[in-house]
């Protein structure tokens, strides 16, 4: 049994059956035990040193804030909650939260925390972000109001009344291989030396497979088969799940999209063992299911 990716395999249970239950939900939020993971402008809640750890807070810490409150689960025994406070400014947030820790992008340490702690502080991010994204319905054009303990968004116009849910894109992500080398591309936009695996959004009308195939060819027309399915992450950065894949190539001359692609390559389980020069050459975030990819295939050779 493969051992989960980063920000999978969140042991809480999500009591999904019981989230439109507003008196069971008030009282979960009112037993002492429970707590709240802040969400400050898609920047989540973390001690920094010596290792970063998760801030959770108890309920009566955000009283007073009129925000969203999104019901995670029960979460080793304590009720846990979201709570979205982007309409405070920056030094309220100081002010009220400067003692307890320092509001970061999860990306900057989630490779590092404890991965129940990292998982939490996913979710409570996704359904954040998506909280702040459909304030209108996408119907009528009405305002849209939290329900379903923050699980979904009701239209408030009355002729319309349409229930949105939280959404999550499919992409997929591909180590392509011809056996011996893998192919790792350079992203025009990345600042930093990094090669990664090549990825993108999975689009209407096609399956995982199809958009595997698709996407290796428009970004540099290499024809693959054997797509298989390795394992997949939530990604909520901001709203993705990435589904991994390993593809076989079928020919190796590189054609790259400009627009995609600065550069890509073909690199041995050698050469990927390291060491690298960090001013010339980067594997992906420890915390990315690229880098799963790539560590997993180098120690099948
Ligand atoms: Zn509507």
């Amino acid at each position: 049994m493969k051992s989960p990716n980063f920000y999978a395999g969140l042991q809480l249970d999500r009591a999904s059956e019981k989230r439109r239950d507003a008196g069971w939900i008030a009282g979960q939020l009112a037993r002492p035990e429970s707590r709240i993971v802040p969400v400050w402008r898609a920047q989540s809640l973390v001690i920094e040193q010596p290792e970063p750890r998760a801030v959770l807070l108890p309920a009566a810490e955000i009283n007073g804030f009129d925000g969203i409150s999104i019901y995670l689960g029960e979460f080793g025994g304590a009720p846990v909650f979201a709570v979205d406070l982007s309409a405070l400014d920056e030094s309220s947030v100081a002010a009220q939260f400067g003692a307890r820790g320092k509001f970061v992008d999860l990306r900057s340490v989630g490779g590092l925390m404890e991965r129940q702690e990292g998982g939490m502080l996913a979710y409570a991010r996704a359904l954040a972000h998506w909280h702040g994204r459909h304030g209108f319905c996408g119907v009528c054009g009405a305002q849209t109001v939290s329900i379903a303990a923050g699980h979904v968004r009701k239209c408030t116009n009355p002729a319309c009344g349409t229930e949105h849910f939280p959404r999550t894109d499919p992409a997929v992500i591909m180590l392509v291989h011809d056996g011996d080398r893998c192919l790792l591309g350079h992203h025009v936009r990345w600042t930093i030396p990094m090669y990664s695996t090549l990825a993108g959004f999975v689009e209407p009308g096609e399956s995982l497979e199809d958009a595997v195939a698709r996407e290796i060819y428009e970004e540099a027309r290499i024809r693959v088969d054997e797509v298989q399915y390795h394992s997949s992450q939530p990604w909520p950065f901001p709203a993705s799940i990435m589904l991994g894949f390993y593809a076989r190539a079928r020919t190796t001359e590189l054609r790259l999209d400009p627009d995609e692609l600065q550069n890509a390559g073909w690199f041995t389980r050698e050469y990927l063992r390291g060491p690298h020069d960090p001013d010339k050459f980067r594997l992906p975030r420890a915390d990315s299911i690229a880098r799963r990819l790539i560590n997993d295939w180098i120690d099948a050779g």
